[in-house]
C-alpha cells in the first residue's frame, strides 16, 4: 500500500512498526459547538483511510482526541455559566450524534485533555529538564531553537520563520517561534495545579502528550486536516522527538479543507454548514460519497448542486441494491450453475481494480469508478432467471466494496417498507379531508408497482401481487 507522507512529500510504501498492526493518531474536535461539514470531511476521510485498513486485514488502533480545554472552551463556559466539564461532556455527546449519523466508527480511544493533565505536567517538567522547555511566570514555552529539525513537516527553515515572526516578538520568549506548552492561570480562568503554580496545558502539548501514552513513543501514522501541518503538527514532532529522542510518527497524513466558495469552511469565518443542518436534508450515504468521490488531498468546493448531484449518484447504486434485493426475493431457482459461478467468480477483477486504486493512497474518487463500472455489469448480467446464489454473490460485492467507503450497508427493503406506510398514511389523510382524487390517485400508483390495499376493520393492510 503507498501513503502519501506530508513529511516526505512522496508517496511511500506503508511499512508498519508491528506486522498487521496500525496504530493511528487523528487531531479530533475542539469541543465548545457543532462540528460542521469540513470538520466532517476530516473524520469521513480518516474512518475511510481505518475502515480500509481494516479492509486489507490490518488491527487498527484508532486515537482521536478531544480538546475539551482551550480559550474558546473557557469563554464558553463563562458565557452560558457553567463549568468547563459540562461544556466538553454537552458537546462531546453531540459529536457522537453526528459521527454515528455520518456512519463513522467510533474511535478504539476517543482521549480528553483534561484527562490526561497529570502525564501533560510530567511531559512538561521533562522538556525542561532536558533544555527543551523553559518557564516564565508560570508559563512554559518550548524552546524551538535547541531543537534543530524544527520546521521539517512544513518545510521551512527556523531563520525564516523567525524573521517573519519579528513583529509580533512577545518579549518573555527568548524566540520569537518559541511556543506555549503550559499557560499560567488568568483571572476567571481553570487551572490544576503544577511545579509552576497553577495553569492548563496548551493546545499542541495535549496531542503529543496522549498519542504518546496511548500508542507509545513512535506511532505508524499521524493525521488531521491540512490547516494542522503548521504549527500544530510541526509543534507535536518538536515535543515528541525532543522528549523521546525518537521519531513520533513514521507517517503523517493531511486532507484538504472544504471550501465555500473558494474559502476555508471555518467557524471563525462563520461560512459553515453543520453537519447536523446537511444530515437532516441528506443521507449518511449521500455525504460521505461526496466527501469521497474527490481525493481526500484536493480540496473540495462545497455546494448544493454537488450534494444534489451525489444524491443522484447514490440513488443509481442502492437502485442496483435494490434490483438485486428483489430479485433475491424473486428468484425460484436454488441452485447456482457453472456459468453463474464463473460470473461471479469474474467479478474478482472489479475488487482487484479497487483495491489497486485504494491502495495507491487512498484513491477514493477512482474506486467510486470501479464501483460503478462493476454495477453497470452485474445490472445487466443478473435477471430474475439467476440463482438466488449468484444475486447473493452479486449484491455482498458490491457491498464489500461498499464498506470501506462506509456506504452502500442499508437495505432498501426496509425503506420501502416504511415508504408504503407513508403512502398509506397519505391516502388515509387523503379521505378524511374528502380528497378523493388523491385517495384514489395514491392507491392507484400503488397498484401499478405491484401493491394492493385492503381496508380491513383492523386498518388498511397491503400486499405485494405478482
Ligand atoms: P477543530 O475542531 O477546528 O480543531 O477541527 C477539527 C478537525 O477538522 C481538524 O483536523 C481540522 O484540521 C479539520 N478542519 C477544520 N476546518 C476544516 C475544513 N474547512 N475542511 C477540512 N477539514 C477541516
Ligand atoms: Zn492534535
Amino acid at each position: 500500500m503507498k501513503v502519501y507522507n506530508t513529511l516526505t512529500r512522496k508517496k511511500e510504501e506503508f511499512i508498519p512498526i508491528t506486522q498487521g498492526e496500525v496504530k493511528m493518531y487523528v487531531c479530533g474536535p475542539t469541543v465548545y459547538n457543532f462540528f460542521h461539514i469540513g470538520n466532517g470531511r476530516t473524520f469521513i476521510v480518516f474512518d475511510t483511510i481505518r475502515r480500509y485498513f481494516e479492509y486489507r486485514g490490518y488491527k487498527v488502533k484508532f486515537v482521536q482526541n478531544f480538546t475539551d480545554v482551550d480559550d474558546k472552551l473557557i469563554k464558553k463556559a463563562n458565557e452560558e455559566n457553567i463549568t468547563l466539564r459540562q461544556i466538553g461532556d454537552k458537546y462531546i455527546s453531540e459529536y457522537y450524534k453526528d459521527a454515528d449519523g455520518l456512519n463513522i466508527k467510533r474511535a478504539t480511544v476517543n482521549p480528553r485533555a483534561t484527562e490526561y493533565i497529570d502525564e501533560i505536567i510530567k511531559f512538561v517538567e521533562e522538556l525542561i529538564q532536558k533544555g527543551f522547555a523553559y518557564e516564565v511566570d508560570g508559563d512554559v514555552y518550548f524552546s524551538t531553537k535547541n531543537f534543530t529539525t524544527y520546521g521539517k513537516l512544513s518545510g521551512q527553515n527556523l531563520d525564516d520563520l523567525q524573521a517573519g515572526a519579528r513583529i509580533s516578538v512577545d518579549e518573555r520568549k527568548k524566540d520569537s517561534m518559541d511556543f506555549a506548552i503550559w499557560k499560567a492561570k488568568k483571572e476567571g480562568e481553570p487551572g490544576w495545579k503544577c511545579p509552576w503554580g497553577e495553569g492548563r496545558p496548551g493546545w499542541h502539548i495535549e496531542c503529543s502528550c496522549m498519542a504518546k501514552n496511548i500508542l507509545g513513543d513512535t506511532i505508524d501514522i499521524h493525521a488531521g486536516g491540512s490547516d494542522l501541518v503548521f504549527p500544530h503538527h510541526e509543534n507535536e514532532i518538536a515535543q515528541s522527538e525532543a522528549l523521546t529522542g525518537k521519531t513520533f510518527a513514521n507517517y503523517w497524513m493531511h486532507s484538504a479543507f472544504v471550501n465555500i466558495n473558494n474559502e476555508k469552511m471555518s467557524k471563525s469565518l462563520n461560512n459553515f454548514f453543520t453537519a447536523r443542518e446537511i444530515l437532516e436534508r441528506y443521507d449518511a450515504d449521500v455525504i460521505r460519497f461526496l466527501m469521497l468521490s474527490g481525493h481526500y488531498r484536493v480540496q473540495l468546493n462545497f455546494s448544493e448542486d454537488l450534494l444534489d448531484s451525489a444524491k443522484a449518484s447514490v440513488e443509481r447504486l442502492y437502485n442496483a441494491v435494490s434490483n438485486l434485493e428483489n430479485l433475491l426475493e424473486e428468484s425460484s431457482v436454488e441452485e447456482i450453475n457453472d456459468q453463474e459461478e464463473k460470473y461471479i467468480a469474474l467479478l474478482d477483477v472489479y475488487r482487484k481494480r479497487y483495491i489497486d486504486k485504494m491502495d495507491d493512497d487512498f484513491n477514493t474518487a477512482d474506486a467510486i469508478s470501479v464501483l460503478f463500472d462493476l454495477v453497470k455489469d452485474i445490472n445487466t448480467n443478473i435477471s430474475v432467471d439467476s440463482s438466488k446464489k449468484a444475486i447473493q454473490g452479486a449484491l455482498d460485492i458490491i457491498r464489500e466494496l461498499g464498506d470501506p467507503l462506509g456506504i452502500l450497508q442499508k437495505s432498501t427493503k426496509g425503506s420501502i417498507e416504511e415508504e408504503i406506510e407513508k403512502l398509506i398514511e397519505d391516502r388515509q389523510q387523503a379521505r378524511k379531508n374528502r380528497d378523493f382524487a388523491l385517495a384514489d390517485k395514491i392507491r392507484d400508483d400503488l397498484k401499478d408497482r405491484g401493491i394492493v390495499l385492503e381496508d380491513t376493520p383492523q386498518g388498511v393492510r397491503w400486499k405485494k401481487i405478482n
